[in-house]
């Protein structure tokens, strides 16, 4: 089963898209990869979607990425008397290490590194930014704040603390149980939350030592000062609007999701754009213009993927937000705007075999008109390469192993396949054409242009570029 389209589409699972049915309805209306977030529901919940997900690639025979997005370090006030206070603008306001429940002069905060972190004059921000407090006062375990935008507080609700680096590990002792859980699941891609530095994603490979590819949240300024760092040592993105979007003003994340945007494509690592995409879809059966239009700005800026996240997750529309997102990513991959757009934010290859062969491969494609470009390809690193060209034709990926074809389900034009290792190098152009074939991406007569390593099945030595005819 084949996709018309090149950009990807994540969604969220959760108790509104938990069935079987539902999940397989939500992969034929145009899923590719499905995201757990470890926010909420019990392992599980989670053990049973993987297993959905899995029962449903056997029954379609496509390759389906799983991303496990890990809660990572939120920080949260601790109780409130009643459950809620209310805080009046230009009052004082403070916070402690007290446990005892909080009023509307104070209020516990669990956090010691915040105390330890937090400079006079820094903002504290409260249930989504809702609440704002400026620090005009601090020790090793309290606050005082002056209370700059005033509400209602209740237990437990976020904190969020924007211009600050705080000394916490990426992830917490859920964030570990849950990441051993995943992992034993065989999910594809582990979603850090809150990534402050690049150590954040070294500490995070460690653990996770190759048994699924690491995505990076970006929705911290302090991720943003060190963007392209990050940017290199993750193996996908996401620009995680909610959260950024509070940690910054609203009108600073169009901007830095098109920067976000043309760094991961320099890199030629996979990004999604999330957040609040088809937001009224959740209750709604037809998105808004603007949000319409968000979706079709992301496409145009050549996003890997976009997602949803409550539409799916707890939305009344599920199935709905999917379909209206395939045809929004249809409709602009068919304007030759697009394709201008794509082709003017072209990157250079680098100076390696590898990108040599692939953009060659881009321009051969283009000038014979080939109905694809087949790669082949043990960890994926060729198909990406060949994905950061942007070729104006679908890539076709062939690898023996199924981990390397669930992980390109996120990568813009890239259709995965496993095939058994070749031996020689007519089994390569064998391989090429039959599963072109199979696959739904040529018919007789059509041409292909394929890119595979001699000696065959060493990773990374992709450099003999071919072209071949179909029966
Ligand atoms: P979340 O991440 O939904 O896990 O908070 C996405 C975001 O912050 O946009
Ligand atoms: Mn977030």
């Amino acid at each position: 089963m084949r996709r018309q389209r090149l950009a990807r589409i994540v969604a969220t699972l959760g108790p509104a898209t938990s069935s079987p049915d539902k999940i397989e309805a939500l992969f034929r209306a145009g899923v590719d990869v499905f995201r757990l977030n470890f926010s909420h529901g019990t392992h599980d919940d989670h053990r049973a979607r993987v297993e959905t997900i899995r029962a449903l690639e056997q029954k379609t025979q496509r390759a389906i990425a799983i991303l496990m997005d890990l809660q990572g370090p939120k920080l949260r006030l601790g109780a409130i008397s009643d459950g809620k206070a209310t805080l009046k603008r230009g009052e004082r306001f403070r916070l402690d290490l007290d446990p005892s429940p909080g009023s509307s002069v104070r209020a516990p905060l669990p956090h010691r590194e915040i105390f330890e972190a937090v400079v006079d004059g820094a903002d504290l921000l409260i249930d989504d930014g809702n609440v704002r407090l400026k620090v005009v006062e601090h020790g090793k375990d309290f606050a005082v704040t002056e209370v700059i935008t005033g509400g209602v507080i209740s237990d437990r609700k976020g904190v969020n603390v924007p211009g600050l680096v705080l000394p916490i590990s990426p992830l917490t002792e859920k964030d570990r149980r849950d990441l051993t859980f995943g992992l034993d699941l065989g999910v594809d891609y582990v979603g850090l939350s809150f990534v402050q530095r690049p150590e954040d994603i070294a500490e995070a490979r460690k653990l996770i030592a190759g048994r699924a590819a690491v995505l990076a949240k970006l929705e911290k300024p302090a991720a943003i000062e060190r963007l392209d760092e990050i940017v290199e040592l993750c193996d996908a993105l996401m620009v995680a609007r909610g959260d950024l979007g509070v940690e910054m003003p609203p009108e600073d994340v169009p901007g830095l999701q098109k920067r976000i945007l043309r760094v991961c494509r320099r890199f030629g690592k996979p990004v999604i754009v999330a957040t609040q995409m088809l937001e009224s879809m959740v209750r709604l059966p037809a998105p808004t213009r603007a949000e319409a239009s968000d979706v079709a700005t992301a496409v145009y800026d050549g996003a890997d993927a976009v997602m949803l996240s409550a539409e799916t997750a707890s939305g009344q529309f599920p199935i709905e937000a999917v379909d209206m997102m395939d045809r929004i990513i249809k409709k602009v991959e068919h304007d030759p705007l697009y394709r201008r757009i794509l082709d003017t934010d072209h990157y250079d290859p680098e100076a390696t075999a590898a990108d040599a062969i692939t953009a060659a491969a881009r321009q051969v494609a283009h000038t014979i008109d080939a109905a694809a470009i087949v790669t082949f390809t043990t960890t994926g690193s060729t198909a990406l390469r060949a994905a950061r060209e942007r070729p104006s034709v679908p890539i076709l990926c062939l690898t023996p192993r199924l981990q390397t074809a669930r992980r390109m389900a996120l990568v813009w034009g890239t259709h995965a396949v496993v095939t058994p290792e070749v031996r020689n190098f007519q089994e390569v152009v064998d391989q090429a054409t039959d599963t072109s074939r199979r696959e739904e991406f040529t018919t007789a007569g059509d041409k292909i242009v394929l890119t595979a390593g001699a000696p065959l099945g060493t990773p990374g030595a992709t450099n003999v570029l071919r072209i071949a005819w179909i029966n």
